[in-house]
């Protein structure tokens, strides 16, 4: 399927997506059904593989690598890799997690990342993730509006707005209903709302639909998400809002911009043969990358090996290979706030709408170098699209993403960019509603370029 030809068609889709995905694990499943209607074959990486020419995908845990190898490819072809994550900020289920008093149930839970807590109170927020059986199979589970971080009235805290503060224990415990948390349990709502088995490759939450025993749950990877749908709204319909911008807003876009790749596969942009389209979704970024389907660990080298592996490479045709590569590391970066514009660089300014991000940092937080920085505007250049450059203000600390992660594991030249935001890591971040389809028609474009850099 090709590209949305209009931004507002995109950013409809990118609705579509994020509501799918209230967990990374649901975010990876509803990446790998998307490929799978397009003709992408589902890969076990317990099993050998027979994948030459052709278009995968393979899931792990929480991370979604796909990609696309042209009829042409060889031992020394290059991969253009797009970089994304699919987790984000939230609360993660605590064991022994049903409690309450006072005639309260409770959810136990830990926090996930770095959410903006004052974001997430007096919202209807749901448990989605993934149920792990006794026996091994496992199963997507989303409850749909269960939860609640419930704000102390103004009355009971009259100096509030001189200053909020949340401790993470005592504060954050959601409650979801009434009675006594000794006749209830969680786990058997979260089993009754499994939505299907997310075993083996086959893309995710399509099986039945039937309860299961909560009796039999051994262990579960369950985070609290919004359910307030996405909307778009502002004087001309110019903004977004939605749960996850951080980072599905790129994920989407790499998925988009790969099947729409795989539909034009064979045309290339330069006298080079096509080299091999990858995208590569991680989980675990907010948490540090360090796990096995994150981005410091080694699933994106495994898939990257399998593949050079098929194609007949030499360890030493693999690093000409990995020479020949590209990594754009799209994540999600911070527009000028209008009420703090004191706490972004003082000339470096971008704006919802302006265009995706190019990411820099002396201290490579980002991975951006000036060969990077030359491919990126070459490529918005020849897409047609705007970007903006970001840089930090000196005495503000500056994030950082996968990039620099992937570029230090594999040696793989990396450039950040991404769609600006405002309000990252809140519950409900903004982001302008042209910027989302300007990522996915550079990255489009991208993938049928041989970098020649
Ligand atoms: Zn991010």
């Amino acid at each position: 399927m090709p590209l949305h030809t209009s931004a507002a068609d995109h950013i409809r889709d990118l609705g579509d997506y994020v509501s799918a995905s209230p967990s990374s694990f649901h975010a990876a499943h509803e990446g790998a059904r998307r490929l799978a209607e397009a003709g992408f074959t589902g890969l076990d990486e317990l099993q050998p593989w027979d994948a030459g020419a052709g278009k995968f995908y393979v899931i792990r845990d929480g991370a979604l690598i796909a990609w696309v190898t042209p009829a042409g490819a060889g031992p020394t072809t290059g991969f253009n890799i797009l970089g994304a994550h699919t987790d984000s900020p939230s609360f993660k289920l605590k064991p022994k997690p049903t409690t309450g008093r006072f005639g309260w149930l409770q959810a136990g839970v830990e926090v996930y990342g770095g959410p903006l807590l004052n974001s997430w109170l007096d919202r209807e927020l749901q448990l989605a993730g993934r149920l792990v059986m006794l026996d091994g199979t496992q199963h997507l589970t989303a409850t749909g509006p269960l939860l609640r971080f419930p704000q102390l009235a103004i009355h009971l805290d009259r100096a509030v707005n001189e200053g909020l503060t949340l401790d993470k224990q005592q504060h954050m415990n959601p409650v979801f209903g009434l009675g006594d948390p000794d006749g209830e349990d969680l786990l058997g709502l979260l089993a009754d709302r499994v939505s299907g088995s997310s075993d083996g490759q086959g893309g995710g939450a399509a099986g039945g639909t039937a309860p299961i025993d909560p009796e039999q749950i051994g262990g579960y990877d369950v985070v609290i998400a919004d359910t307030q749908p996405p909307a778009v709204f502002g004087a001309k319909s110019e903004f977004f809002a939605s749960g996850r911008l951080d980072n599905l807003s790129a994920t989407h876009a790499g998925l988009a911009a790969l099947i729409a790749h795989a539909d034009a596969a064979g045309s290339t942009s330069g006298p080079e043969p096509a080299p091999i389209a990858v995208l590569a979704a991680f989980d675990h970024e907010e948490i540090g990358s360090a796990s096995r389907s994150g981005a410091c660990g080694p699933v994106l080298e495994d898939i990257l090996v399998r593949i050079s592996d098929g194609l007949g490479a030499s360890v030493s045709q693999r690093r000409q290979a990995f020479a020949a590569s590209f990594c754009v590391s799209a994540d999600a970066g911070h527009a000028v706030h209008p009420n703090y514009a004191e706490r972004h660089d003082p000339i470096n300014r971008p704006v919802l709408n302006g265009g995706p991000l190019l990411k820099i940092n002396a201290n490579q937080r980002y991975a951006t170098d000036a060969a990077g920085a030359a491919l990126w505007a070459r490529l918005c250049g020849e897409a047609g699209v705007p970007y903006q450059e970001f840089v930090s203000n000196n005495v503000m600390p500056c994030g950082s993403t996968i990039g620099p992660l992937t570029a230090t594991r594999l040696g793989i030249r990396t450039v950040d960019v991404g769609v600006p935001l405002l309000s990252m890591h809140s519950a409900r971040e903004l982001c302008g509603v042209e910027d989302p389809h300007r990522l996915a028609r550079v990255t489009a474009l991208f993938f049928g370029t041989a970098a020649g850099l």
